[in-house]
């Protein structure tokens, strides 16, 4: 099957316009907030249990058409159709990579827009004398809160994309429904065991639909997914970890860190420049103080760039004595960035110096690379190659500020789009309540 673009996120780059919601208006059904469908159906004079035979084929069949709805009446099916959206991705397109063990999906959502969600399996290992494993089998999917980020980092392929929309919760959701279906397919009966946010956007400038969506998650009566399987990744929202942190424990956090050094970050992140280091790791160190929970930081690893001994001693030192763990990921050289990843004698390096400091660490893998897998490269390719003398500046512009930066200036200018995606981070621009 072939996913074309909408003609806005064809151009979609920092300055160009895109939409900025969903072209269909009726609500998904996996995303409806607590009450709604009961509200609904008891205006249209159905009796509860009508509820549960919804959430059932929605949650447990993951039903994509009203006519899957088979529990109910066809009057009542065609109701629902015309009311809500049962699925609100319009079609996928799958690619497998590392021999069956990574398969990315390309979403079309019903006003054009891609999105990406990559499922990783991890097979059962460390088989003892009973032939019971010590690591069970886990299948994991990465999601996607937005279409396209705002926050442009510069090694990462839907930063290059820029911002197109924030997801509706159904939207989210969907994607983990398509994933759980694919995985069923067959009477397999292999399950999701993990969740994470890691996919395109920035999931706490969504925090509202990104929270109705790790709701659903958690709950028995939907998902049902433990929180200890549900991790949400973030470039540092000062105000959102905050929030976050007054919730109490929902999911894992993890922190995209990939610099220790404000001039650094300032470029690799560049929501750093309006909440730095020294700021972000505050807002992580309270949340894991007052959750008990271990936080995660993420740091890509970029030859010549963040690598240094220099930098590992910094990151060491910053995070000495945290509730913290440390994941080191090669970077996958996309987005028309000059660079490339650090060799692995260089990471192993590194993560000894971190190590030193009492800092636990873990080198990443980085999966489907022959698929396209780092986040938003499919969606890349598919928006077709952006002309050589744009390519030729973006490379210009990259290297001019990391190279400044290494020189230890800083680098304080707000991109406008990104100026304006964090002038409300806590209920996100595109929010509706
Ligand atoms: N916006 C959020 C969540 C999505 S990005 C965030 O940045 O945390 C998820 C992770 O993928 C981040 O840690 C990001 O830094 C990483 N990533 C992006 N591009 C990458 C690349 N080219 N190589 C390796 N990791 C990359
Ligand atoms: Fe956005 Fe995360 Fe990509 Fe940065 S790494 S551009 S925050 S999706």
């Amino acid at each position: 099957m072939s996913l074309t673009p909408a003609p806005d996120q064809k151009s979609a780059g920092a300055n160009s316009p895109a939409p900025r919601s969903a072209a269909d208006p009726r609500p998904g059904l996996s995303g409806l907030a607590e009450g709604v469908l009961e509200a609904w159906l008891a205006a249209e004079g159905h009796p509860a249990y009508r509820v549960r035979q919804i959430r059932d084929a929605v949650w447990r069949m993951n039903a994509q058409t009203a006519d899957e709805l088979n529990t109910l009446p066809v009057a009542l099916r065609s109701r629902v159709g015309e009311t809500f959206r049962v699925d609100t991705i319009a079609a996928d397109e799958v690619t497998v990579a590392d021999r069956g063990l990574t398969e990315k999906t390309l979403h079309l959502l019903s006003d054009g827009a891609l999105i990406e969600s990559v499922l990783m399996h991890y097979p059962a290992r460390g088989f003892q004398s009973v032939g019971r494993p010590t690591h069970r089998e886990r299948h994991t999917l990465c999601i996607s809160s937005q279409a396209g980020c705002a926050v442009g980092c510069p090694f990462c392929a839907t930063g290059e994309l820029g911002f197109g929309r924030d997801l509706e919760a159904a939207e989210i959701l969907d994607q983990v429904r398509h994933a759980a279906l694919r995985l069923a397919d067959g009477g397999s009966g292999r399950q999701l065991t993990n969740v994470v946010f890691m996919g395109m956007g920035e999931p706490l400038l969504n925090l509202d639909r990104v929270l109705e969506a790790v709701a659903a998650l958690a709950d028995p009566r939907r998902f049902g997914l433990g929180a200890r399987h549900v991790v949400v990744s973030t470039s540092g929202v000062v105000p959102g970890i905050r929030r976050l942190t007054q919730l109490g424990p929902q999911f894992t956090l993890a922190v995209s860190l990939h610099a220790a050094r404000d001039p650094l970050r300032d470029v690799l992140v560049p929501l750093n420049r309006r909440w730095p280091v020294a700021e972000v790791v505050a807002a992580a160190r309270d949340h894991a103080r007052v959750t008990g929970r271990r936080v995660s930081y993420e740091y890509v690893m970029i030859s010549g760039v963040n690598d240094t001994n220099a930098d590992a001693d910094a990151l060491g030192v910053l995070l000495r004595g945290d509730l913290a763990h440390v994941n080191l990921i090669p970077m996958n050289p996309v987005a028309h960035t000059p660079w490339q990843a650090s060799s692995p004698d260089r990471v192993a390096t590194f993560a000894a110096r971190v190590r030193r400091n009492g800092v636990g660490v873990t080198v990443r893998a980085n999966r489907g690379q022959d698929a396209g897998a780092a986040c938003g490269q499919l969606a890349a390719n598919r928006a077709g190659e952006p002309p050589a003398g744009a390519v030729a500046h973006r490379r210009e512009v990259i290297i001019r500020q990391s190279e400044a930066a290494l020189r230890g200036a800083r680098n304080t200018e707000m991109p406008a789009d990104l100026q304006e995606a964090v002038a409300d981070p806590i209920t996100g621009r595109g929010a509706t309540n």
